[in-house]
């Protein structure tokens, strides 16, 4: 038994062959003392949400996950599983996620690094759909003022995303946001008047102007703004680095800070921005990666 010094343990798996594994922390461990892993691979694709399960050995003090997208805590689930919740970026090419677990025992020794990575094999699944659309000509070629505003827009989001807060404000599955009609899915490929673009970051959810937003779980606003191609957006923080987007809104009905209930009224459906027809455009992000939206709702259906 280790308890003190640095324990590395290392290896390998690769999802086609097999998906679940446990892994004894020391040789001529009991049972009862090793780590069991497990995932579903067919999520494992760019743009996917994947519980990673993770059973621990007893007594385990912490777990930590450590990814690309950083180091973050894992979620406990009611039958004493811990739960990484591990976002795949859509332009995440592969074809091997590393993910890697922090293992603390109790007292003061310090944590196990099963370091050599769970590596994931990614799927890149079927070529993506296409959509054309037309829309007026300014909204698609851009005035260099307009563009200028675009990229400022974006800069500041990004800045918005790319805070980490240590609380976990949810604790129930994600909701959608609307009841409606999703027009166009994740990852699609618009052509918008013979331009493509790049795929599409999230749902889009058609429903009559004036349609109350609800908010998909429980979280801070931490942005009310009114963007180019956005228009009137609203961006929920629900910590650990998740965040979920909210755009082209007839109406903002919450201010920065507000920390809402999950189900909580943000705003109502409309056309602001570039829009074809009134819509909730509906995108999630899990530390800096964009993921597909039904997917985080899929994913902590069960949590
Ligand atoms: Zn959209």
């Amino acid at each position: 038994m280790v308890s003190s010094g640095l324990k590395k343990i290392c290896w390998s798996i690769f999802v086609s062959a097999l998906w679940s594994t446990a892994v004894a922390l020391d040789p001529g461990m009991a049972a009862s003392e090793t780590i069991k892993i497990s995932w579903d691979p067919s999520l494992v694709r760019p743009g996917g949400v994947v519980p990673v399960r993770v059973t621990p050995p007893t007594g385990l003090n912490k777990i930590e996950a450590i990814s690309i997208n950083g180091q973050f805590p894992l979620i406990q689930n009611r039958g004493g599983d811990h739960i990484a919740l591990v976002g795949i970026a859509s332009i995440f090419k592969g074809p091997v996620y590393n993910l890697d677990f922090k293992l603390f025992p109790p007292g003061d020794a310090d944590p196990y690094l099963v370091d050599a990575d769970l590596q994931l094999a990614v799927k890149m699944g079927q070529p993506a759909r296409k959509q054309a659309l037309s829309l007026p000509d300014k909204m698609v070629h851009l005035s260099e003022t307009k563009l200028t505003q675009v990229q400022q827009n974006t800069r500041f989001l990004w800045k918005i995303l790319s805070a980490r807060t240590p609380e976990r404000y949810w604790h129930d599955p994600f909701l959608l946001p609307v009841q409606g009609r999703i027009s166009t899915r994740f990852g699609v490929r618009r052509v918008l008047n013979g331009v493509p673009k790049r795929p599409h970051g999230g749902i889009d959810i058609a429903a009559p102007k004036g349609t109350p937003i609800a908010a998909a779980n429980r979280g801070v606003v931490v942005m009310a703004e009114d963007f180019y191609l956005y228009g009137k957006t609203v961006v929920l923080d629900h910590g650990w680095g998740l965040y979920t987007i909210y755009a082209h809104q007839d109406s903002i009905e919450v201010r920065e800070g507000q920390l809402l209930e999950r189900g909580q009224t943000l705003g109502r459906v409309g056309t602001s921005g570039r829009v074809t027809g009134p819509h909730l455009h509906f995108s999630s992000f899990i530390r800096g990666a964009k993921v597909n939206p039904e997917q985080l709702i899929e994913a902590t259906s069960d949590l």
